[in-house]
């Protein structure tokens, strides 16, 4: 059968690379500064989208997402000119999700209302703990009640959309600690939680939790016990409504973040900024991946030079893509269509994929309906495993 195109859905991502401080176990595009070029970052990212603008053309924008770093530090007038040029490039749709990561430490009520007022609808507030001690452990510079009166900031502010993260299996956490803290975050009533277990494995040589935990200087949960409190805190935000919709992300019903679901299910967004990493869909059938420099010099140098900002830029042909919609949709709870991927990229799924599906329904690990095949919760929870008993 020949593939056959259907219409892609797209986004913007804006990432801003600026923090306060550097959390020791963080891999992100992100630096201190000692004074945020705010303005002459804004102007990069415009000039960038511009430049990107020719190659996607104008489509409708369902969602932008200002990621970081701290995209909280970003003086409110520089995100309303961002999106202003998005809207005019672009084209936001009616109803667009347009989501700002906030630092319980960069998060007062007037920032909160001119990000409201410049058309931020949806804040992704970083808690990571509730407790002092973690959130040391983690080297994060806010305390317990800067997270709460983050969300009460933000509630207060106007955001009908309101997530928070957490962070467990980090240093001085047992199960007990990692269930409280879910506890109290469901207790400040977000829309949606973002719940990941610390992960230290494959980032940069220097990220310095990592190396201390090679050493032997401090202690985080194993895989067991991060398993562990993984199940127990699932229980907490069950029973208090959130549904598991992708192995680390929890909903409220309609909640579901819209921005990384573009991401899981194959269609089309638009980076900029450093670190940013964008994709696009060729005529061809083929995907084209492209990632920008991560240090915020080299980005403004290039932009300003009226180079392209990019360090890598990759053809995926269809084998890969068919491949990447399977491996990202299976984190999904609703899981992936394979005819439909397959009509997408490869024409149609080979018969040793069915075979490999029914062996792992048999172990309880997928559920299959038809051609969606769909990770069971256990299955989440060996999510690689799985998705990589389905790849050639
Ligand atoms: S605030 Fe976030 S992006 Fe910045 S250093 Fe900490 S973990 Fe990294």
């Amino acid at each position: 059968m020949k593939p056959e195109a259907t219409p892609s859905r797209f986004g913007v991502y804006v990432h801003f690379p600026y923090c306060l401080s550097k959390c020791p176990y963080c891999d992100f595009a992100s630096v201190v500064a000692e004074r945020i070029p705010h303005e002459r970052y804004a102007r990069a990212v415009v000039r960038e989208l511009e430049g990107r603008a020719q190659e996607y053309g104008r489509r409708g924008v369902e969602s932008v997402y200002f990621g970081g770093g701290t995209p909280s530090l970003w003086e409110p007038e520089c995100v309303a000119t961002v999106l202003r040029a998005v809207d005019e490039l672009f084209g936001l749709l009616p109803g667009c999700e347009i989501t700002l990561e906030a630092n319980p430490g960069a998060s007062d009520a007037a920032r909160f209302e001119a990000y409201l007022e410049a058309g931020v609808n949806r804040l992704s507030i970083g808690i990571q703990s509730f407790s002092a001690p973690v959130l040391a452990g983690l080297g994060r510079r806010h305390g317990p009640e800067e997270a709460i009166r983050a969300v009460e900031t933000a509630r207060r502010a106007g955001f009908e959309n309101v997530s928070v993260d957490l962070i467990f299996g980090g240093p001085h956490q047992d199960v007990r600690g990692a269930v409280e803290d879910a506890r109290r975050a469901v207790e400040l009533g977000p829309d949606h939680v973002s719940c990941y277990g610390l992960t230290l494995e494959n980032l940069a040589e220097d990220v310095r939790l990592a190396k201390e935990v090679r050493r032997g200087r401090v202690k985080v949960a194993d895989d067991d016990l991060q398993a562990e409190m993984g199940e127990r805190v699932r229980d907490v935000l069950r029973a208090a409504g959130y549904h598991r919709y992708e192995i680390s992300n929890y909903a409220t019903p309609g909640f579901e973040s819209r921005h990384n679901t573009l991401y899981w299910v194959g269609h089309e967004w638009v980076a900029a900024g450093c670190g940013a990493h964008g994709f696009r869909r060729l005529e061809d059938g083929r995907g084209l991946r492209y990632a920008n420099p991560r240090k915020p010099d080299a980005y403004l140098t290039a932009v300003e030079t009226g180079a392209a900002p990019e360090i890598e830029r990759e053809v995926l042909e269809p084998a890969a893509l068919f491949e990447e919609r399977i491996f990202l949709g299976l984190r999904l709870a609703r899981g992936v269509d394979l005819e439909a991927a397959a009509r997408e990229t490869i024409g149609e799924v080979p018969a040793r994929l069915w075979e490999a599906v029914d062996e792992l329904a048999r172990a309880g690990l997928v559920a299959r309906r038809g051609s969606v095949v769909a990770c069971t919760d256990r299955g989440l929870d060996f999510h690689t495993e799985v998705a990589l008993r389905l790849l050639p």
